[in-house]
């Protein structure tokens, strides 16, 4: 049994270092792993083209790992694709990002019945603007090493750290904004631990496997990363579970009665499992935050900041990349939504609305966090043995 390096709560948390592993091992990693399978929750709808605003210089990325599959036409819940208005099911459209492939939106008013089209206020992209829009099968297209690096790289992450969080790890900065900069290094650290555990280790050879050094030298050497990625992992947890009558009666609907009885029964397995809510019942406590006076002006300054994060996503030059960097922002602005408005300004007593594809890219996020938790705790000791003993 190895000893826990962190310990104690997880800071501005609830829980501590060894509960959130044990809880996530037992509990949310193996419920969580069923349920991004279900077809509810394995198709994302994302508009794909790269439409930066920041550099319009930047190109598509060619290299093959990037590509993301398509969908075959074949594999859509029968729901999602209902004909509307006379038009003929291989009109579905389900490609990599081109533009004169666009999906046909009269199509999303059938697969998105039951749920609202409201737009997140957290987020650059207007979820219910359907041009441009396509499937991704996120099952056929794991985030793993792609290749993507070098400067186009580089320039977003520094924008996104640079430019939303200028000051930062400055004692100046106030427990709002320190929230924000810890969610996205947190994300930064599971991006890069599901790089290093699903890596490319030889070209010739085409063979896949961990690369234990460079999650060290990316992720374990730096205590920090580990710590947010547990942050991120219970701030979207805690608005999972604050959410939970909202899920727990949602439509999971794809016309495949027996799937989508699984589905709902995956869920409530993961809202109200027993020994999650004994171990860690309030994962993060929002209501510490946006107090005082400068409140709502402070919640408006963080939401326009996390409005350009989102922007910048669009820049990403490597498709494969952008479709889980936009998968795990929408997540994360779902999570914000939930914990902290449903419009952003004031009112917080307004019933919450959820997209179809928020809920996706909420419970999918949660899921690589997990994985990612999984992996460190696994895998972390012996690497630092490994590689601090060399
Ligand atoms: P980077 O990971 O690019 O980090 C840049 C700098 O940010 C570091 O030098 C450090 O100063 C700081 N930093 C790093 N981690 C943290 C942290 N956790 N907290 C705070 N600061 C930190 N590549 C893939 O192979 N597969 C993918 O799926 C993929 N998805 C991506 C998604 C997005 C949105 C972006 C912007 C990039 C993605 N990349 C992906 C590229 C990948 O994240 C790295 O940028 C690339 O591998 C080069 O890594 P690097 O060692 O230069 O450091």
């Amino acid at each position: 049994q190895e000893t826990h390096k962190y310990s104690g709560i997880v800071e501005d948390c609830c829980c501590d270092y060894e509960t959130v592993d044990h809880i996530n091992k037992e509990v949310l990693h193996p419920s969580l792993q069923e349920l991004v399978k279900t077809p509810f929750f394995r198709y994302f709808k994302v508009k794909l083209w790269c439409d930066c605003p920041f550099w319009p210089d930047d190109g598509m990325c060619r290299l093959r790992d990037c590509s993301v599959c398509e969908c075959p036409d074949n594999e859509f819940p029968e729901s999602f694709k209902k004909p509307h208005h006379g038009l003929p099911l291989d009109d579905l459209v389900c490609q990599e990002g081109k533009p004169e492939a666009a999906v046909d939106r009269t199509l999303d008013k059938k697969a998105f019945r039951g749920w609202t089209e409201i737009d997140n206020p957290w987020t650059n992209d207007d979820e219910t603007d359907n041009a441009e829009m396509t499937y991704v099968n996120l099952q056929l297209n794991p985030e793993r090493y792609t290749g993507y690096t070098g400067p186009s790289a580089r320039r977003i992450w520094d924008a996104v750290y640079a430019e939303n969080c200028p000051k930062y790890p400055s004692e100046e900065l106030c427990a709002e904004e320190r929230i924000l900069y810890k969610l996205i290094s947190g994300l930064h650290s599971s991006i890069s631990v599901h790089i290093a555990s699903d890596y490319l280790l030889d070209e010739t050879t085409q063979m896949w496997g961990s690369n234990l050094p460079l999650m060290y030298d990316r992720v374990l050497r730096y205590p920090d990363r580990v710590r947010n990625l547990y942050f991120t992992f219970l701030f979207v947890l805690r608005a999972v579970t604050k959410a939970a009558d909202y899920l727990e009666h949602a439509e999971y609907d794809t016309g495949n009665l027996n799937e989508d009885l699984k589905t709902q029964s995956l869920v409530r397995q993961l809202l109200y499992n027993p020994n999650l809510q004994a171990a860690c019942p309030v994962p993060f406590d929002e209501a510490k935050l946006w107090k005082g006076q400068r409140g709502p002006e402070l919640k408006q300054k963080i939401q326009n900041q996390f409005r350009n994060i989102s922007a910048l996503m669009d820049c990403v030059g490597c498709e494969k990349c952008r479709l889980w960097g936009k998968l795990q922002v929408l997540g994360l602005g779902t999570a914000l939504k939930i914990l902290f408005s449903v419009d952003g300004q004031q009112n917080t007593d307004q019933t919450l609305h959820l997209q179809r594809n928020e809920v996706i890219a909420l419970m999918n996020l949660l899921n690589r966090l997990s994985e990612s938790l999984k992996f460190v705790n696994e895998m972390g000791p012996s690497t630092e043995r490994l590689v601090e003993g060399q």
